[in-house]
């Protein structure tokens, strides 16, 4: 077995335990694998032990390692990077899921873009929740605002919502954040049929996000091995 099937291995069980703490199915409970830096070949080696939801940061190296991995497995890729205006196109073209809707603008554009033989894109909006230092993500009182636009657009499918909280290592404090999150989008399940999904939860505090009710963890480190960026970082 290779490293990166063990670690997979070794993190559906931290998930399932996670799960089991709270009275929670794992099933409910989406492991997505940020591949951000890393080859296609250790993507490959993933989906070889049955991983299928992959996460990129990175435009252009995303859809270098979709066209790549087209084939045989089928992988379901989701954009979780800052997203500007002029890449949003090929988001549209080669992703299924982008996580980082925090502006109509781009909204916009992506529902514009996205080709129409392709299902809606799911989108899930990200809110700022605790990160004063981050740009990314909007406040929680500018939601309903943007999400009733998003859920208007046609080629977008609103699934939800998604948050990169500040670094934390308390415990309860961590999952003071999360519920925060939970509740935002217990707010907005009442208004939108389509909403089921609320992304959150990385290596360091997937056991928290979980409690708090996240369907979907984000793991990159634990799966992969930590990154090298080299001496230039990726572009955008
Ligand atoms: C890199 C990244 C992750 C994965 O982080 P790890 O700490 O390596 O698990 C998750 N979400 C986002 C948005 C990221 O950029």
């Amino acid at each position: 077995m290779t490293s990166i099937q063990h670690n997979l291995q070794e993190v559906r069980q931290r998930i399932a335990a996670a799960a089991a703490r709270c009275g929670r199915s794992p099933e409910e409970i989406t492991l997505l694998a940020v591949s951000k830096t890393k080859p296609a070949s250790d993507v490959a080696e993933a989906l070889q032990a049955g991983q299928l939801a992959f996460g990129e940061n990175y435009v252009q190296e995303g859809v270098d390692k979709i066209l790549t991995l087209a084939g045989a497995y089928q992988p379901e890729w989701h954009f979780i990077g800052p997203l500007q205006s002029n890449k949003s196109r090929l988001v549209a073209e080669h992703f299924a899921w982008c996580h980082t809707v925090d502006r109509l603008r781009i909204a916009t554009r992506l529902n514009d873009q996205r080709p129409a033989h392709l299902p809606p894109l799911n989108v899930l909006i990200q809110v700022n929740i605790s990160d004063e230092n981050s740009k990314s993500g909007i406040m929680p009182d500018a939601l309903p605002e943007l999400a009733q636009a998003v859920a208007a657009l046609p080629n977008l499918q609103l699934r939800g919502l998604m948050a990169i909280p500040a670094p934390e290592k308390d415990y309860q404090r961590q999952l003071a954040v999360c519920q925060e999150m939970a509740d935002l989008l217990a707010s907005l399940k009442k208004h939108y049929p389509s909403v089921d999904t609320l992304s959150l939860g990385m290596s360091d505090d997937m056991e928290a996000a979980i409690a708090a009710g996240s369907t979907m963890v984000r793991i990159g480190t634990a799966i992969f091995g930590a990154r090298d960026y080299g001496a230039t970082p990726p572009q955008q």
